[in-house]
């Protein structure tokens, strides 16, 4: 090197940033990872944790395109535990119930596999991922958001920001995001020895005053989900948007309560109580998921992109977030390497926002949200009761059926 070159500045230092740095690596993080590196940009995911994916998510999802342009063809079938279209829905009390078969079939997996199927795609490419790094808040200059700080003060410089640190996003509080209305209360068990007579999905509608135990206890749903070796997923997501709707007969519990009622339900509630009948836990969590509402301002500061369930985007009827998170962590690196020279303002905040509300993808899970809102008014709020619900069953089983 000659004494007239500059010497080279560490990548993220102020005068060589990363072209994007990614908070999170969970679905939306790794896919942005990954697009980036094979844009071959200079990409940083930051994960807080230091053994990170421990907490299980999502574990079954619907074959979409967006699987094989990030994993190949075919290559959810190396990890799939187990595939079924079938349904099952049970009115509160168990005292009716619906069959139905989805048109494309729920594939399941475990969260460690799929996971580690992400990374493997990472590890083709040239992005790295640092964990033990807890991304805190962005950093300014000029009133430009120009990187991002992490707990221990540590500041690394990036031209673009991808937000994909999930339902409880530092970085979408610091914009005031309204997780209360996104996140929903869910508890997730996996047990062993489970011995059910049912290989599809099973789904128990409680809702307010039908619990002596708990009487005003909020709308919630209970699933069971089988899977091989006498394994299945089970949990409760409570429906926290119509409870306060409805706050004259039911309160929103904390999770000490959700968990009283949840071992409630598993000792008592009619059939399900048959089924988790000499199961062993082999995980059990209380977390939310953001199966509320979508926060609808996927740029708010220029520059800095929002994904995932960071933003709600989840397809609410399911509460499916996977392909969700995956598509808009895409289209928002695909967004950024279309753009030759990278200088984000105010006008490409809005440009960017207005081409992603125009995709098949956004337009989908609104969609999916306004048709929810509906479904979830018409059964929690006009039926409402355990008696009107089972009394009104062939109406609600032929809605199931379309
Ligand atoms: C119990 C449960 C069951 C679900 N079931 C399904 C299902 O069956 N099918 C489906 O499609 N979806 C399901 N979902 C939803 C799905 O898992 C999520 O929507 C999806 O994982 C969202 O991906 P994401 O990358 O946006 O966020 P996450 O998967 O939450 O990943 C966020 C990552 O960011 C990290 N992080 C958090 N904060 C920081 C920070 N400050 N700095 C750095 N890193 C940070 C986290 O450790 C994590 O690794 C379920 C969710 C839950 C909770």
């Amino acid at each position: 090197m000659n004494n007239m070159q500059k010497p080279t500045q560490p990548i993220g230092s102020k005068d060589n940033p990363y072209d994007i740095v990614i908070s999170g690596a969970g679905p939306a993080g790794l896919t942005a990872g990954i697009f980036a590196g094979r844009y071959k940009l200079k990409a940083l995911i930051c994960e807080k944790e230091e053994h990170p994916w421990s907490f299980p998510r999502g574990e079954t999802l619907h074959n979409a395109k967006i699987f094989s342009q990030v994993l190949g063809d075919n290559v959810l079938n190396l990890i799939s535990i187990h595939i079924t279209a079938a349904r099952k829905f049970n009115s509160p009390m168990v005292k009716n119930t619906v069959e139905v078969f989805r048109r494309t079939p729920s594939i399941v997996f475990e969260w460690n596999n799929f996971i580690e199927l992400l990374k493997s795609r990472l590890l083709e490419t040239a992005t790295k991922i640092r964990t033990n790094s807890e991304v805190e808040e962005l950093i300014y200059e000029d009133n430009k958001c120009c990187g991002i700080r992490l707990q221990n003060g540590e500041e690394i410089y990036a031209k673009s920001i991808i937000v994909a640190d999930g339902h409880n996003s530092l970085i979408g509080k610091n914009f005031h995001i309204p997780y209360e209305k996104i996140n929903f209360p869910i508890v997730k068990r996996i047990i062993r020895n489970f011995h059910g007579d049912y290989y599809g999905f099973e789904y128990f509608f409680l809702v307010p005053g039908m619990l002596n135990y708990a009487p005003r206890f909020p709308p919630a749903v209970i699933f069971v989900f089988p899977r091989n070796k006498e394994k299945c997923e089970v949990g409760m997501m409570i429906f926290a948007d119509v409870a306060k709707k409805l706050k004259n007969s039911c309160d929103l519990p904390d999770e000490a309560e959700i968990m009283r009622v949840w071992n409630q339900l598993i000792a008592t509630y009619p059939r399900f109580s048959d089924l988790m009948r000499n199961t062993e836990i082999e995980f059990e969590g209380f977390t939310y998921i953001g199966a509320g509402e979508i926060y609808n301002n996927p740029m708010p500061v220029p520059g800095v992109f929002l994904t995932g369930e960071a933003m709600g985007f989840i397809e609410k009827s399911g509460a499916s977030g996977i392909a969700s998170s995956m598509q808009i962590a895409k289209f928002a690196v695909d967004y950024i390497a279309s753009k030759k020279s990278i200088y984000w303002s105010k006008s490409s905040a809005k440009s960017y926002s207005r081409t992603l509300k125009r995709t098949d993808f956004y337009h989908h899970i609104r969609k999916n949200a306004q048709k929810t809102q509906i479904q979830k008014y018409f059964f929690f709020q006009y039926l409402r009761t355990e008696e009107k619900i089972n009394k009104k069953w062939n109406l609600v089983k032929a809605l199931y059926k379309v």
